[in-house]
């Protein structure tokens, strides 16, 4: 047995645990061919699936034949990640903060990722090259103070990699705040050792954000490399994404909130989904998002509760969403900001 395959399962294993419904296998069959992001499931994440075919973990990871579906208001860069990139794995899109795309791999392909033009590919880890310019656009653009360094899963990178690319940005801006995104507290929690832990730790101002979706996902091993990273003062952030029949309901978001501050992590943002070609099975139609967060915020302290945001469609930008700037329209939304802009968004699933 490789490295590889004990770190992530085959389709075989997939089998002999879950009896693959027919969405899953049509899914199987079709992802070479229509081009769809490709299935890959990390040992650990697996482990915490239940035999359920609508199980909340389940449809996180197993792709199915609904990917294939693309609606007309959907993309496959539905934020328009290309227009605000200056140089190449570079997006600035507000003013003093940008996004790095360290690499396109990931531990486990998340079935509603919305950067699947980009994630899953065969860029690999960033190069020298690419990093020099980035460096050069930094020094340059002086009142840039946070880099999100996502992708992909920069942690997917060895120590090595990871350690000289938080040192050449170091090297070039010295209190840059960093936010590192990964989601491998979630899918591959051993990928946290106490040396990675260390290594963030010599890069501060570092915080780490995470995508935990569900209060399944936060199992012993899970809350174990939290608490590494915890103890060498890292500050954690959680970024959840509101998915239908896997977190779409009061008892499970305020579990998982809950279950996240207790462990140390701040629940930061709760996503509205955004409209990546063939998610639409994911997402959660907006008011009843709107409502969801309303009664969350009746009971629940700020400390534990993220903000509700939204990514305008067609480069909007972030959004925290206000239901009194909603308005019906048709089959859409149609939201309108302070300066007058409007964004449509669908009225999915009502
Ligand atoms: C989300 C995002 C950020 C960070 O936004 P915050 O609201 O500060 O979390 C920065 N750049 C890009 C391109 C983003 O999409
Ligand atoms: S870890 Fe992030 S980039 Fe990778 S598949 Fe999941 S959502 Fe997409």
């Amino acid at each position: 047995m490789n490295h590889q395959n004990k770190k992530f399962v085959s389709l075989q294993e997939i089998k002999t645990k879950v009896k693959l419904t027919s969405e899953e296998e049509e899914f199987i069959s079709r992802q070479n061919h229509d081009k769809l992001l490709q299935q890959k499931i990390t040992r650990h994440y697996f482990s915490l699936i239940g035999h359920q075919a609508d199980d909340p973990l389940r449809r996180q990871c197993l792709g199915r034949a609904e990917e294939a579906l693309e609606k007309s208001y959907e993309s496959r860069d539905p934020l328009c990640e290309a227009d605000y990139s200056p140089c190449a794995r570079l997006i600035h899109r507000y003013p003093e903060r940008v996004l790095l795309l360290s690499t396109d791999d990931c531990f486990l392909y998340c079935r509603h990722c919305f950067r699947r033009c980009f994630s899953g590919g065969r860029r690999g880890w960033i190069q020298d090259s690419e990093l020099q310019e980035i460096c050069v656009y930094l020094e340059e653009h002086q009142n840039v103070r946070e880099i999100l360094i996502s992708g992909g899963d920069p942690l997917t990178a060895g120590d090595k990699e990871l350690s000289q690319l938080l040192e050449k940005i170091r090297a070039c801006c010295d209190s840059l705040i960093i936010r590192l995104c990964s989601r491998a507290p979630v899918v591959m929690p051993s990928r946290i050792t106490e040396e990675l832990a260390e290594l963030l730790a010599n890069h501060k101002p570092l915080w780490l954000v995470t995508q935990f979706n569900h209060p399944r996902e936060l199992a012993a091993e899970n809350i174990q490399a939290l608490e590494r990273l915890a103890k060498q003062g890292i500050s954690l952030l959680n970024q959840t994404v509101l998915l239908k029949a896997v977190n779409d309901n009061i008892s499970v978001l305020k579990e998982l909130f809950y279950r996240l501050a207790e462990n140390q992590v701040k629940p930061y943002y709760l996503f509205q989904g955004d409209l990546a070609s063939g998610t639409s099975h994911l997402r959660v139609n907006l008011e009843r998002g709107i409502r969801l967060m309303e009664e969350l915020r009746r009971e629940m302290s700020p400390l534990c509760l993220p903000l509700y945001a939204i990514d305008l469609p067609g480069g909007g930008g972030k959004w925290i969403i206000d239901k009194r700037n909603i308005r019906v329209e048709g089959d859409y939304y149609a939201i309108t900001l302070e300066n007058g802009q409007r964004y449509f968004y669908p009225r999915e699933d009502f």
